[in-house]
């Protein structure tokens, strides 16, 4: 018989996180460990606001795998993964004849945009959802801001009007680095700033549904400052080519529409299937996929819920980084015979950046604003380099 083996899918927070907690815990003869991920390298998914806008090189929002794993002990392979068969026990990929063989299976495919079936979204917003996506919008808003002067002056308004769905914490951090953004292209393309419009439209009565209001009047005051409109109890229902229809039949021409209305779990899960709530299966206190004792599903995917209040934790890369560390823990004790632990979420806190100046949230029970929040923001940042890449890592990222 050979060893166990472990396959790992996504090279996103939580299955980095398995990744490289695996490769210290377990010497080379307990498991045959095995990273897939699409790209050769992990994409840092909490700043890609910041690329989007063009407020980063994309190059800091990345990290090479080989950068991080120990390939005496993971086997990493770049492929796409196309379909889970939990019945076989096998995972097949695109670029590969033969199916993978696993004992037990970490599923971290993370998430995709929820677009509630909103007619035209697919086809005409952009979302911030991963590197070459990003780049994507970037171009796209500064294209269009060079095509000012090029067009007849009745379609100039259209270019430089820009729409970002949903005010959740995406919304909020794209807006807050779009700001940023915005006087630097102005001053490239000769463009008045007051032509500019920057409209954040929200379904919900408040941007920040369910956030501490003092600390939402916070982000709003500050935004609105710096020229943001919101709109707020105004749902998008659809979008075209040219702009957005709201509810009540209001139409707002704009060439840039880019959706962070939520998310949904990876669709390969629902494929698989196993069962599912908008993508997110509610896994055990093991984070197991129920009835399967050999798959755990953590991050974006995955669905725990809060006992506390009986809701489910909103998708985070900090649960989705203890979900790891919990099942590094269980494949050991599987592997060595030990006894598993439950997985337990301790929220420390939530901050969201606003641009490159200010930030505010909780950490603890303590509410934080302005340049202190966005210094402690950038740290948690390097926190994640130095945990998956070291010192080393952490200071080649770390930018303030
Ligand atoms: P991901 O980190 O998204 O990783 C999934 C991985 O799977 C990726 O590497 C992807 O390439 C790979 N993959 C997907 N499909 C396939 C396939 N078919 N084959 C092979 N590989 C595949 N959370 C916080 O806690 N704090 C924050 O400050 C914060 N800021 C955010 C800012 C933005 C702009 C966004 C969009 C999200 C933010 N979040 C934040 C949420 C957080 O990023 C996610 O909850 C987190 O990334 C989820 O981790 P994951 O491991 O499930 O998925
Ligand atoms: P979200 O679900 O948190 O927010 C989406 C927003 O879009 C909601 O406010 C919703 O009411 C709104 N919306 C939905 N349909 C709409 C419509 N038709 N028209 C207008 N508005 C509509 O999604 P998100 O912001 O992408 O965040 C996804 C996850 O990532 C969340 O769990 C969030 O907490 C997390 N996240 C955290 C941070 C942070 O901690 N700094 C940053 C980004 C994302």
């Amino acid at each position: 018989m050979g060893l166990p083996k472990i396959v790992v899918l996504g090279a996103g927070y939580g299955g980095l996180m398995t990744i490289t907690g695996l490769q210290k815990k377990l010497n080379e003869n307990e498991a045959e460990v095995t990273l897939v991920n699409q790209n050769p390298y992990h994409y840092v998914t909490t700043k890609l606001h910041e690329p989007a806008a063009g407020t980063l090189d994309p190059d800091y929002a990345r990290v090479n795998i080989s950068d991080v794993i120990d390939e005496r002990k993971v086997k990493f392979i770049q492929d796409v993964v196309t379909k889970i068969d939990k019945d076989n026990k096998e995972v097949h990929l695109k670029g590969a004849s033969e199916p993978l063989k696993y004992d037990y299976l970490v599923i971290g495919l993370g998430s995709a945009p929820e677009t509630f079936g909103i007619e035209g979204l697919l086809e005409n917003a952009f979302f911030i959802r991963d590197l070459n996506g990003v780049r994507k919008i970037r171009e796209h808003i500064e294209y269009q801001f060079s095509q000012y002067h090029q067009v007849d002056e009745s379609k100039r308004d259209e270019l430089v009007t820009i729409i970002v769905g949903g005010a959740g914490f995406t919304g909020i951090e794209f807006v807050g680095e779009l700001v940023d953004r915005i006087p630097q292209l102005c001053r490239e393309f000769d463009i008045p700033r007051e032509k500019v419009r920057l409209i954040n439209i929200e379904a919900a009565p408040t941007v920040l549904p369910g956030f501490d209001k003092e600390l939402v009047d916070y982000a709003v005051n500050y935004l609105e400052g710096k020229g943001v409109e919101f709109r707020i109890n105004t749902p998008i229902e659809q979008c075209k080519e040219d702009g957005v229809i709201l509810k009540g039949g209001e139409e707002i021409k704009s060439a840039t529409v880019v959706w962070t209305g939520g998310v949904r779990g990876n669709k390969l899960v629902e494929e698989s299937g196993i069962e599912t709530m908008r993508g997110r299966v509610k896994v055990d206190q093991y984070l197991r996929a129920p009835g399967h004792e050999d798959i755990f599903i953590i991050g974006d995917s995955s669905l725990v819920i809060n006992e506390e209040n009986e809701r489910p934790y909103p998708p985070t890369a900090q649960i989705a980084m203890q979900q790891g560390q919990n099942v590094v823990k269980n494949l050991v004790a599987i592997l060595r015979g030990g006894s598993m632990e439950p997985f337990k979420f301790h929220l420390k806190g939530t901050l969201a950046s606003l641009g490159s100046h200010s930030a505010m949230g909780i950490v603890g029970k303590k509410k934080i604003y302005g340049k202190p929040a966005l210094i402690l923001k950038r740290l948690n940042d390097a926190r994640w380099y130095f945990i998956i890449g070291g010192l080393g890592l952490a200071m080649k990222k770390f930018k303030l």
